[in-house]
């Protein structure tokens, strides 16, 4: 199998399972209970807030970490304590659905949310969105990776100005997609909460985490407990952030190496992509920049095709690619895309193809290039 669809999940590396099982089955203490026993527990737990901390340039001193069961729940969680009620929020069009459609339920609530706009790039309108920060803003929310095309937002030149027309402007950086592939110091950045996710970087499913900054509102979501400082109840779920922690840790160790090769990769596989679609007299569109986004995603678009077609067709020839976020249930559009003004049939004939670092190691460029033209030219039309 080849497996394209690293953005949607990726392999659990195998030292985190291991740590994960030999913590469900020897480690499985409840960090909340009182005895001394369960004291190292809790001390483990705290140690792994440490060094996800460091992983993202900051310290305990400024900042907390509250794990969750996914970065959708840590992006709830933001979403549900610091969209303000009073006074204006932002969030950007281009968000992954947990917090698009997380804003527009808030927004249909009472809470006032718009919607900041793409450019023809997929990124962020910087000039716009700055013209819309006002002293009544009172929360920004935008990602800086795009799960859809891998734009990079330039969060901070973004953040630094937006703070400068309000101070008490809150930031939210939604990172899952950007976490141990591209630099994240959430101090350099300017944020006031960051949201990781576990299985994206090699770790298990279940885990996300939310970094705040202590200065910041946070208000709890889930009640009834007083785990996670008394912001987030339930019992922690020690094994599997013990395997998260140690896949960043590894996979933050490797970021440049694997940074340099995936990028050879896309950039090998875009070339081959153009060369054979030209061959085949089929038209490729490349959604995005691909000089200026992450090397870990690549959008393209078979114009004059359905891209859960090619999905499909793909599948049988063992490649998995992904198709890009639905506008909503009753609308089978792509909402990134078509903000980023892309025509219906570039719309219709999108997939979407992610990468690990695992991905340059075992297949080759020319080869997945085949495949995929060859899938295409497959489908009748
Ligand atoms: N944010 C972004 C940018 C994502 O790409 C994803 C998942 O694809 C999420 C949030 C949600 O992550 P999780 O699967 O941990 O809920």
């Amino acid at each position: 199998m080849i497996f394209l669809d690293n953005a949607s999940t990726t392999s659990c590396l195998e030292s985190s399972a291991e740590i994960v099982k030999n913590a469900l089955v020897n480690n499985y203490l409840n960090p909340s209970s009182k005895y001394k026993e369960a004291l190292i527990t809790q001390r483990q737990l705290d140690s792994q807030r440490d060094i996800l901390l460091g992983l993202v340039g900051a310290n305990s001193r400024e900042y907390g970490v509250i794990f969750t069961g996914s970065a959708t729940e840590a992006n709830n969680l933001v979403l549900s304590s610091s969209l303000s009620k009073h006074k204006d929020n932002i969030v950007s069009i281009g968000e992954h659905s947990s917090i698009y459609e997380t804003a527009k339920y808030f927004n249909e609530e009472g809470r006032k949310v718009s919607f900041a706009r793409l450019n023809e790039n997929g990124e962020l309108d910087k000039n716009e969105l700055i013209k819309a920060i006002t002293d009544k803003t009172a929360f920004l929310s935008f990602m800086l990776v795009s799960n859809e095309t891998g734009a990079i937002t330039s969060a901070e030149e973004i953040i630094k100005e937006a703070k400068k027309i309000n101070p008490k402007l809150l930031v939210h950086v939604d990172a899952v997609q950007a976490f141990c592939k591209v630099d994240v110091n959430i101090k350099k950045l300017g944020a006031d909460y960051l949201t990781l996710s576990s299985h994206k970087v090699h770790g298990p499913k279940g885990v996300g985490a939310l970094i705040y900054k202590k200065s910041a509102k946070l208000e709890p979501q889930i009640l009834g407990g007083g785990q996670e400082g008394g912001k987030r109840a339930g019992t922690e779920n020690l094994p599997s952030i013990l395997g998260f922690i140690n896949s960043a840790k590894v996979m933050h160790d490797s970021l440049k190496e694997n940074y340099n090769l995936v990028k050879e990769f896309k950039f090998n596989l875009v070339g081959s992509l153009d060369k054979l679609s030209k061959e085949n007299d089929i038209n490729l569109v490349i959604n995005g920049n691909i000089k200026l986004s992450s090397p870990y995603i690549l959008s393209v678009s078979f114009p004059g095709y359905k891209g859960e077609v090619i999905l499909h067709s793909l599948e049988a020839r063992d490649v998995l690619v992904g198709t890009g976020s639905a506008c909503n249930s009753a609308h089978s559009g792509n909402r990134v895309l078509e903000a980023m003004g892309r025509t219906k049939s570039e719309v219709e004939g999108n997939i979407r193809l992610s990468f690990s670092a695992e991905t340059p190691k075992l297949y080759n460029a020319q080869d997945v290039a085949e495949k995929i033209i060859g899938a295409v030219k497959s489908i009748k039309r």
